[in-house]
Formats: C-alpha cells, sequence, structure tokens
C-alpha cells in the first residue's frame, strides 16, 4: 500500500496526532517497534507502515485495517521506539476513531469487546467482569441459534465457577468516589 502523490494531505495525520496525543511525525521509519511486535502475524500492516500511512493521510486506508483491533496493547514497541513513540496509544486511539467515523468494524467481535469494556469502564469506574462478559457475550451473538452454542455453554459454565470460586462476583462492586473520578476522564 504505497501512497501516491495525490493523496498526500497531512490534515489527518494532524488531527491525529493532537486529538492522540502521540507525536506520530517523531516516527522516522527505523520500523523497530513491528520488528519487535509479538503480533505481526495478525496485522494486515505494520506498526511503522500504519504510522506512515496516517502520516500522510491516508485515513480511509487506517480505518480500514484490522492492525489496531488486533494490538494486545503490550508495549513492547514503545520500549523498542528511539523516539518513544506511543504505537499502542495510537493504537486505542485509532480504534476509537474508526468506531467514530462510522466504517463498518473490521473486527466485530474486537469492536464489540471495546465498546463493552469502555462502556463498564464509564458506568462502574472499573471492570465489572461479570457485566463485562455478559454483555459481551450477548453482543458477540450471530443468531439467537448461538445461544445454544459450544463456545457459549462452555464460557456460562466457566463463569459459574468462577463465581463459585470467588473470582468474580455477580453483584457489581461500585465505588460511587471512583466512578464520579473515572467519568470526568471521559
Ligand atoms: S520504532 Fe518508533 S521511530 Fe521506529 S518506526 Fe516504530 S514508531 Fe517509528
Ligand atoms: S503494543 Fe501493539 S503494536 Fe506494539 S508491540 Fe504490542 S501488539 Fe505490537
Amino acid at each position: 500500500m504505497n501512497p501516491t502523490s495525490e493523496s498526500f494531505n497531512t490534515s489527518f495525520g494532524k488531527s491525529t496526532a493532537s486529538r492522540s496525543g502521540v507525536d506520530i511525525f517523531a516516527c522516522y521509519q527505523c520500523e523497530k517497534c513491528t520488528n519487535g511486535c509479538p503480533l505481526t502475524f495478525a496485522m494486515d500492516v505494520m506498526p511503522h507502515a500504519l504510522i506512515r500511512m496516517a502520516q500522510v493521510g491516508m485515513a480511509d486506508e487506517v480505518r480500514a485495517s484490522r492492525t489496531p483491533w488486533v494490538c494486545a496493547s503490550c508495549e513492547t514497541c514503545v520500549t523498542r521506539c528511539p523516539n518513544l513513540v506511543d504505537v499502542p496509544r495510537l493504537m486505542d486511539f485509532l480504534k476509537q476513531d474508526a468506531a467514530e467515523s462510522g466504517a463498518a468494524p473490521v473486527e466485530p467481535d474486537v469492536a464489540a469487546f471495546h465498546a463493552t469494556f469502555m462502556d463498564n469502564i464509564r458506568l462502574f469506574g472499573r471492570v465489572q467482569e461479570t457485566v463485562l462478559m455478559g454483555i459481551y457475550q450477548l453482543k458477540s451473538l450471530h443468531g439467537p441459534g448461538d445461544l445454544a452454542s459450544p463456545n457459549v455453554i462452555e464460557n456460562v459454565k466457566l463463569g459459574l465457577k468462577m463465581v463459585g470460586k470467588g473470582r468474580m462476583s455477580l453483584i457489581p462492586r461500585i465505588s460511587g468516589k471512583l466512578r464520579d473520578r473515572v467519568r470526568k476522564l471521559f
């Protein structure tokens, strides 16, 4: 995916840098991020290339990439980057940007998890695993028939086991103070 001369438009790059807080123009394409990333096998665009595409204004291509959705935020890339470009933070921003742009989710299940996770944090101020997994499970169904699928049954059994062992609680623990502080961040 090589940018053509007519696609050079840095406004998308500038707005990405200012909205994400990541100085993408500090990237000089040394590829150390990509060479250390453990998830490149699942990506369609390598991390360094995605940054270049953002710099030169390839907004549609960046929003259509599955790379931000499979990034695990492990931070290997940012620790290797000589310019401290915060790639995981950028990936997080690009997920949000793609969702806000109305583009069809490239990875619907990951997009459903991301949206459910963010709603969970906004609502409770921290992750409430039981609510998170229950809603995510419902959102990721592809039809009513999926309710009885082996995957769902296994997940329900696992969830009940974890509740039984005290690893998850059925009743959300809510701290009003924490919730208010997190809401301010949003
Ligand atoms: S390691 Fe940093 S400077 Fe090098 S390509 Fe990746 S983001 Fe750019
Ligand atoms: S944070 Fe994402 S892009 Fe960076 S190394 Fe980890 S998986 Fe790769």
